[in-house]
């Protein structure tokens, strides 16, 4: 038995969600509450003892299994999930290999340095000499005593090895404190302490981990206002956004993210109970700072960047890498809705909440659509006699942005909006943009020609050991299983894939908003029922939203021990060679399989109508399981008169008839 069966096997998943949720009740063959992820009055949460699952059908939509119950309520990744559950059952994981364990070992004592340099700031903050910089804290800033502690505001007394002596003292070696860049090196080879006379800011990871500083000058002939921490093994600023640990759950409970310029419009909003406020730290948001918000955590993403001329340049910027990313995300797997936010009368958002907190949330309201927000900026510089070449000019950068909507209205009402800005006709604006930008042009109702190497038909054809279940029909418990492998095997081999499998998704819900979000939403977790391929899943999805290493070596690298044998296992169909090469081995190496991957060569179509066709297999198997709760769930509302969840439960029963309507003419 696999670790995460046996897990499951051990701990009952009522007992658990008990501990999280002590109302939840037996209600029939299941146990109901009032969801913990989401407020409401009549329970909506379902917990399936039998299948091991629990399921919010209010407000959140989503479900998952023990793993994923405890990811969402403790904040967790499946791996410290799949640690602490094993602790808590008693099962023991697979071991990690030498070189992982000493890398690991090597990045944790840098963050523990890292910490512990956070810890001696913010206590020389306290000293007695530092009463100049609380003043500027505190009477300067407006902050109070508790926003300091939350995000360890600090002090570096001018002087050269403040630091260093105290990080010496504790037994770090000089490599290791230049390494974490609390130093730097001169070129005699002398060792100084990078931040002096310096308030600093400690940056951290998602995961609340100090991974470096931010310095603001304290001398006012300082020329420079603000250092980082260099570029190291921990810290890629391109890579992070300041306050995310703090912002994420908020980010996540209200499906939105605010990503401001600096660290005290950051500080300021939580400071004033705003608390889904992030910075971006650089002069605009890179692809890698983008997916750290979306599509996971957030659907807006709410862009209030300073108004100078320099701010306007980065947003333009962002903007444009965020038109790239959509672009290339072809089935938009960052459906992300960008609004641009420009705080009134040139201040920053420090400056705004400061003076007036209560008026953000109007503010953030105000914020402009990308399109409206290019339109006016560009169009601005057209005087009333601009030539049909000025206004060409001013057109076509702007064009491309405009028509990466997805959505045909609101192209449509671009487009128009543009022309009249312009005051030309839509047609000739349209013949502009079919001049300028192929590439670039609306979405096409059917997929492209995928380049050759997209297809491989040799893994067209399910392995014979697998049973080719009938479309549409309710798949047995074996065979589910086999279906959901096989499916992820295919994603696995080919991951750019997994866009055409949205894209279909999308295509069959059609404009239908409740469809694309529900029933017919992107391909995930929660379409395959064992953890193991669920945990695969979500690496999948992560491995997609970067860009440093191919999808697959990503993947290896990324996950859990504990899976490595799993994803073997589905990549093993591939290579029948190697497979025979491996039996018998008893610690499979991933990393060889991995390498060995043969390109795919073969063109053929088939392969992608084989995935796509089981992709819909399983969302059907997932859209009844579903429909069976929300039945039995609305029987009990219609006992109890609870008209509203009845009424909302009605509704996602007939959405979800009618997305299995769809899949069946599908797949039929
Ligand atoms: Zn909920």
């Amino acid at each position: 038995m696999s670790a995460t069966d046996d897990i499951k096997a051990r701990i009952d998943i009522v007992s658990y969600v008990q501990r999280y949720v002590p109302s939840l009740k037996k209600s029939g063959r299941n146990y109901k509450a009032c969801c913990p992820f989401h407020n409401e009055k009549t329970p909506s949460f379902v917990v399936n003892p039998e299948r091991g699952t629990w399921h919010c059908f209010g407000a959140c939509a989503e479900g998952g299994d023990i793993f994923t119950f405890a990811q969402k309520v403790n904040g967790w990744d499946f791996k410290e999930a799949l640690r602490e559950l094993a602790l808590q059952a008693g099962v023991q994981l697979r071991a990690q290999t030498p070189q992982q364990k000493d890398e690991d070992e090597r990045l944790e004592r840098l963050r523990g340095l890292l910490a512990t340099a956070a810890d001696y700031y913010h206590r020389r903050l306290q000293q007695a000499d530092a009463q100049p910089v609380r003043d500027y804290i505190f009477a300067g800033r407006g902050l109070h005593d508790a926003t300091v502690s939350r995000f360890q505001l600090g002090y570096a007394p001018p002087g050269w090895d403040f630091m260093l002596n105290a990080l010496r003292g504790l037994g770090y070696s000089d490599e290791e404190i230049v390494e974490v860049g609390l130093a730097a090196r001169n070129e005699r080879g002398r060792i100084y302490d990078r931040f002096r006379n310096r308030l600093l800011i400690p940056i951290h990871d998602p995961r609340g981990r100090v991974v470096g500083f931010g310095g603001r000058a304290l001398d006012p002939d300082d020329n420079i206002k603000y250092i980082n921490s260099p570029q190291t093994s921990l810290f890629d600023k391109s890579r992070l956004l300041f306050g995310l640990d703090s912002a994420r759950r908020a980010i996540r409970d209200s499906g939105r993210a605010v990503v401001v310029e600096g660290y005290f419009d950051v500080i300021q909003a939580h400071q004033a109970g705003h608390h889904n406020v992030v910075a971006q730290m650089g002069t605009s948001m890179t692809e890698a700072q983008l997916r750290l918000l979306s599509p996971r955590l957030a659907k807006r993403v709410v862009l209030a960047l300073d108004t100078d001329e320099a701010g306007i340049n980065a947003t333009r910027r962002s903007l444009e890498m965020a038109r790239g990313m959509l672009e290339r995300d072809y089935a938009g797997k960052l459906s992300v809705d960008i609004r641009i936010l420009q705080v009134p009368a040139g201040k920053d958002p420090d400056d705004f909440l400061r003076e007036s907190p209560t008026d953000w949330h109007a503010l953030l309201e105000s914020a402009q659509s990308v399109a409206d927000f290019v339109i006016e900026l560009e169009t601005a510089r057209l005087s009333p006699d601009s030539s049909l070449l000025d206004k060409q000019a001013v057109a076509q950068p702007i064009l491309p942005i405009l028509l990466a909507s997805e959505n045909d209205l609101l192209r449509q009402d671009n487009i128009q909006k543009l022309a009249r800005r312009l005051r030309i006709r839509e047609s000739e604006l349209l013949a502009w943009a079919k001049a300028i930008a192929p590439a670039s042009s609306p979405t096409p109702a059917h997929p492209p020609d995928l380049p050759p190497e997209y297809f491989d038909a040799e893994y067209a054809a399910p392995p014979p050991d697998i049973a080719q279940p009938e479309p549409g029909k309710h798949l047995r418990q074996g065979s589910l299983r086999a279906a959901e492998g096989h499916c992820l095997g295919l994603l696995l081999r080919n991951p750019h894939l997994l866009a055409q499998v949205n894209r279909k998704l999308r295509e069959l819900a059609g404009d239908d908003q409740l469809l694309q979000s529900g029933p017919l939403r992107e391909l995930g977790a929660d379409d395959f029922s064992s953890s193991r391929y669920r945990a695969l899943m979500i690496h999948l999805q992560e491995s997609l939203q970067q860009d440093d290493l191919e999808p697959l070596d990503f993947l290896a690298r990324s996950i859990d021990a504990e899976l490595h044998d799993e994803l073997a296992e589905l990549l093993r169909e591939e290579r029948v060679v190697l497979s025979q090469s491996l039996r018998g081995n008893f610690q499979v190496d991933l990393h060889d399989i991995v390498k060995s991957r043969r390109p795919a060569q073969r063109p053929g179509r088939d392969l992608l109508t084989e995935l796509i066709s089981r992709a819909l297999q399983l969302r059907q198997e997932r859209l009844t399981n579903e429909r069976v709760d929300m039945q039995y769930l609305q029987e009990e509302a219609q006992t109890e008169a609870d008209r509203q969840l009845d009424d909302r439960l009605a509704i996602d029963v007939r959405l979800s008839v009618l997305a299995k309507a769809r899949i069946d003419l599908a797949v039929g």
